[in-house]
């Protein structure tokens, strides 16, 4: 016998078509929008939340993976930066590696949080984030500027763990496992020499707030981030397993570096002083510099993994136009492809941006803007210029088109 269609009923709560949203039909019942929701939040809870972490593989670096994998995954996305791609998939390897093992006897191996140290638009961030893509990781950007001690005007440092619960949807397993890339680290170093003079709030305050997070404890987040309020509700996060990565420029630590490998050589032979390469003095960077640069000695021991990224010379810069993955070029290629266009550029071409991207001293970050603001015109008109099949962009073309825009108003710093 056939029911008729207002009798159908949820088979799990009871409530009739007409109070539920979707009334899903299986062979011998029906269940609604609210009882599958239900049925989710267990199966989260039961599968998940029972489970001791060694259990959960969800998010862990697939066993086979060497460094040396990860450093040539790295390789694909990234020009240049040996040294930071080799400490970064060491760390890396490190931490996950750890994450796995359980713990058996008394050496609990500590984790490898990671400072990157480098100029602008070098690769910092995107190291971080082509880490995190590798990984299938939950990863965050969060700026350390905005961060001021705890009772000041600005966003306490818990908020760090809001960035990554939202982008992970709130999934708190998910979010303990991730990576966090907190930039501009350099800028909460210390004021002054003496912090007892002022209250350094968005400084020394900043760091001493992060060292436990750093660490590993639980921190109870604020939801949407900003500031804690009394009245709302916390996410308790576990950090002990959230990989950490921060960068900085640290404008002008290259003289606390030369100040100390001068101090160093004293005593040594003229010969050793001269094998020092003073054109890239960040090579030699130590946890020592970064304390007199500013930063505390208990923030510098939590980031024990300290390495650099070299500044990005022409032929680099070159490569970066084109090399990558989904390099710029590339991607403009692709663009032109969809319409009916193959898109070239000359070799004079290229060396021009990446001239200009030396001179705006951007890094790769300058290579974006510069190939926008030539290209602009191009994009602009090829699409109701049926007619043409192929374009292709000369240092003529470029310079012209790079000295009407506003970006060739910027200059040199
Ligand atoms: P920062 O060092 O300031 O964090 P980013 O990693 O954000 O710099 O780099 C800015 C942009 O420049 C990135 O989107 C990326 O496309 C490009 N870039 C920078 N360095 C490299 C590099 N070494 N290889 C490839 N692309 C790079």
């Amino acid at each position: 016998m056939k029911r008729s269609k207002n009798s159908y009923r949820c088979s799990f709560c009871g409530r009739d078509k007409a109070e539920a949203l979707i009334l899903i039909a299986g062979i011998d019942g029906h269940i609604c929008e609210v009882c599958v929701e239900q049925a989710d939040e267990i199966i989260q809870e039961e599968l998940y939340s029972g489970k001791k972490e060694t259990e959960r593989d969800d998010f862990f670096l697939p066993e086979a993976v060497t460094p040396i994998e990860i450093k040539n995954h790295l390789d694909q996305y990234v020009i240049g930066q040996d040294e930071a791609k080799k400490y970064l998939s060491v760390a890396v390897y490190n931490h996950y590696k750890r994450l796995r093992q359980p713990i058996t006897d008394d050496i609990e191996i500590e984790k490898s949080n990671i400072l990157f140290v480098g100029r602008t638009g070098t690769g910092k961030t995107l190291l971080a984030k082509t880490i995190a893509k590798f990984l299938n990781v939950p990863f965050a950007i969060v700026d350390a500027t905005v961060f001021t001690e705890a009772g000041y005007v600005g966003e306490d440092v818990e908020s760090i763990l809001s960035r990554i619960l939202q982008v992970c949807d709130y999934n708190v397993a998910a979010a303990e496992k991730g990576i966090v890339y907190i930039d501009e680290i350099d800028k909460i170093a210390r004021k002054s020499d003496n912090p007892s003079i002022t209250r350094d709030v968005s400084g020394e305050g900043v760091q001493q707030a992060m060292l436990k997070m750093l660490e590993g404890t639980d921190v109870n987040v604020p939801p949407q981030g900003g500031r804690k309020h009394p009245e709302q509700k916390m996410v308790r996060v576990n950090t002990q397993n959230i990989l950490f990565i921060c960068g900085g420029a640290f404008d002008g630590i290259e003289k606390n570096i030369a100040r100390r490998v001068n101090t160093q050589v004293i005593g040594y032979n003229a010969a050793e002083t001269n094998q020092i390469d003073r054109d890239n003095l960040l090579q030699y960077i130590t946890h020592q510099d970064l304390k007199s640069y500013g930063l505390i000695p208990e923030l510098i021991g939590r980031l024990p993994v300290l390495t650099y990224l070299e500044p990005l010379d022409m032929e680099t810069l070159k490569l970066i136009l084109t090399e990558p993955k989904n390099s710029i070029i590339k991607q403009y290629k692709k663009l032109f492809e969809l319409e009916g266009v193959e898109l070239s550029f000359t070799k004079g071409a290229l060396e021009f941006i990446a001239e200009k991207a030396l001179e705006y001293k951007l890094g790769a970050r300058g290579l974006r803007s510069i190939c926008e603001a030539i290209m602009t015109d191009a994009m602009f008109e090829l699409p109701s210029e049926k007619d043409i099949k192929a374009f292709e962009v000369d240092r003529t073309y470029a310079e012209e088109k790079l000295s009407r825009s506003k970006l060739s108003k910027l200059r040199a710093a």
